[in-house]
């Protein structure tokens, strides 16, 4: 078993990626952007399944603040057998509304925090001839969804980014995916308005939100030996939204 890094791991989905990793053995570097003890938290369960858990406060936006996280990382724990880029903001608005700083906010963050983790922790990877990288995208990257053009122009690009990345890695034994959510019972989603909730229930065959637990277990699966030939794909986890 390996060290995997989980960005965004404080909270939410990524919070439950990091138990599962740790539960299927993976040491776990947990960062946030700022919920410190709500990682420390995560950090203590990941620690009861055996394995080592450390938490890291950095910015993902920050190419050279992940060069800096990257190295102390591999300093302490050995380079990185896993990362998922997990870590992401929203900021809603219409597209005829939204404001120059909400755009590029979501895009600094979901998808050129991915990129910097990605070029340079992939670096790591390659040189290690093993790695497997997990991004996790949105059904908005691949469908749209009104009020989300940045978000869902970020998740798009992760998508491109996987493909791509997964052509250029594949020969050292990497693998590259993505997970596309649909809608995750999360901080995220927890504060859209009732009438946007209940709408998006009734697109959903399954008929509810799904659990970060689903998600987890979906990277879990792509981070495993069963799925060792299985590079450059998006999996869809949406209870069958889109
Ligand atoms: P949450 O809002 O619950 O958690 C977001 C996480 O990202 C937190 O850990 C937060 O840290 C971290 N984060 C935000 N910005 C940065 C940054 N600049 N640097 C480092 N960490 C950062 O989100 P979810 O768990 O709902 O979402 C996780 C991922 O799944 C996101 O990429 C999201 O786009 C995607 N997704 C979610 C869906 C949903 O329905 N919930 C649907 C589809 C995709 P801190 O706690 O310190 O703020």
């Amino acid at each position: 078993m390996g060290l995997a890094i989980v960005t965004g791991g404080s909270r939410g989905i990524g919070a439950a990626i990091s138990e599962k990793l740790a539960a299927d053995g993976h040491d776990i570097v947990i960062n946030c952007a700022s919920s410190v003890e709500k990682a420390e938290a995560v950090a203590e369960k990941c620690r009861a399944y055996g394995v080592k858990a450390v938490v890291k406060q950095w910015d993902v936006s920050d190419y050279d603040v992940c060069a800096q996280a990257l190295s102390e990382i591999k300093a302490e724990l050995g380079v990185p057998y896993i990362l998922v880029n997990n870590a992401g903001i929203t900021r809603d608005g219409l597209l005829v509304r939204m404001k120059e700083e909400q755009f590029d906010a979501v895009i600094r963050t979901n998808l050129k925090g991915a990129f910097n983790m990605l070029s340079q922790c992939g670096a790591m990877m390659m040189r290690a001839k093993q790695g497997r990288i997990i991004n996790i995208a949105s059904v908005a990257g691949i469908a749209g969804n009104a009020g989300q053009i940045n978000y869902s122009a970020a998740k798009a690009g992760l998508i491109g980014m996987t493909k791509t990345a997964c052509k250029e890695l594949g020969a050292r034994g990497i693998t590259v995916n993505a997970v596309a959510p649909g809608f995750i019972d999360t901080d995220m989603t927890q504060n859209l308005p009732d009438a946007i909730k209940e709408g998006a229930v009734k697109q959903i065959p399954l008929g509810r939100f799904g659990k970060p637990e689903e998600i987890a277990a979906a990277v879990a699966f792509l981070a495993s030996d069963a799925a060792a030939y299985i590079t450059g794909q998006t999996l869809v986890v949406d209870g069958g939204m889109i």
